[in-house]
């Protein structure tokens, strides 16, 4: 539904991988209510499939963004200070763990897999928050992804769930930090939505039916959904909004 929520609102989207990525919901429901994008794709193998999206989208600035590659993030930030010279939102829908480690049981995980997991999946949400504070002069708003898997021990989420629990409390710790600045800093938790990334996961069939199973509604999350929650959370809609864990997953996180 196209809207003016975002008119001249100036927003910092990774994680796209293809047409099914939450990030690109996320994009869609904020480009439809005016919002300019900046839009990462992580290397050249993924290039091929962000850059036509990216496109379709008006994104002014379209680049690679590996979050381990410090040169990366540092030219990324400096082309959007030096095009913008602010911000408005970031979007942080990204997450990796090594595939031998997320599929062991966590008392076999290596401490290189879950460091990667950690580095990847939660420090680079704390840099990012760090690189764009500077350029969110009249203030901003943030957002992460997690799952529920950070608070119970469900399917075979296994060393992604201390990920997402540390990115869980990065939000809120993030929160108070930037707050007194106006930036609000927020985490949304879907539902399972069947993305690239959730194909890794051992047995994630399972855990789309438990999910189903467990739905209210019997109804599994779209990232039509999740993007008109990210709409929320990156326009003036939620200015008391701050520090938030916020379940997009059709009521699964209260069905007991
Ligand atoms: P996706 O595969 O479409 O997106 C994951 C993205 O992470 C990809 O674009 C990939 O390029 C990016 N990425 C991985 N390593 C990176 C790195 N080093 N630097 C930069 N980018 C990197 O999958 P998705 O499901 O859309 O995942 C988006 C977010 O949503 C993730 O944080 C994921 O954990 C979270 N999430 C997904 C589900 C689900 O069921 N799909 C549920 C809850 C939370």
């Amino acid at each position: 539904m196209a809207g003016t929520l975002m008119a001249g609102k100036k927003v910092l989207i990774t994680g796209i991988a293809n047409d099914k990525s939450i990030a690109y919901g996320v994009a869609r429901a904020l480009q439809a209510q005016g919002a300019e994008l900046v839009i990462t794709y992580l290397n050249a193998k993924a290039e091929p499939y962000v850059r036509p999206l990216a496109e379709s989208l008006g994104a002014e600035i379209i680049l690679p963004l590996d979050v381990s590659k410090p040169e990366q993030l540092d030219r990324l930030f400096t082309a959007i200070d030096e095009s913008w010279g602010r911000l408005d939102g970031l979007v942080h829908s990204l997450a990796f763990c090594p595939l031998e480690d997320l599929h062991a049981p966590i008392s076999e995980c290596s401490r290189e897999g879950f460091l990667q997991a950690m580095d990847i999946s939660c420090y680079s949400f704390i840099d990012m928050a760090n690189r764009a504070r500077p350029l969110m002069k009249d203030g901003g708003s943030m957002i992460n992804f997690s799952y529920l898997g950070s608070a119970l021990a469900t399917g075979d989420y296994n060393i992604m769930g201390c990920a997402k629990a540390a990115l869980e409390a990065a939000t809120r710790y993030l929160a108070r930090d930037l707050g007194t600045q106006n930036i609000r800093v927020n985490c949304i938790s879907p539902g399972t939505i069947a993305t690239r990334a959730a194909g890794g996961i051992k047995d994630f069939a399972s855990m789309l039916e438990y999910n189903q199973h467990k739905a209210v509604d019997g109804q599994l999350p779209t990232i039509e959904e999740v993007g008109n929650a990210a709409l929320f959370f990156l326009s003036d809609l939620s200015a008391g909004t701050t520090g938030s864990i916020h379940y997009v997953d059709h009521g699964v996180c209260i069905n007991g």
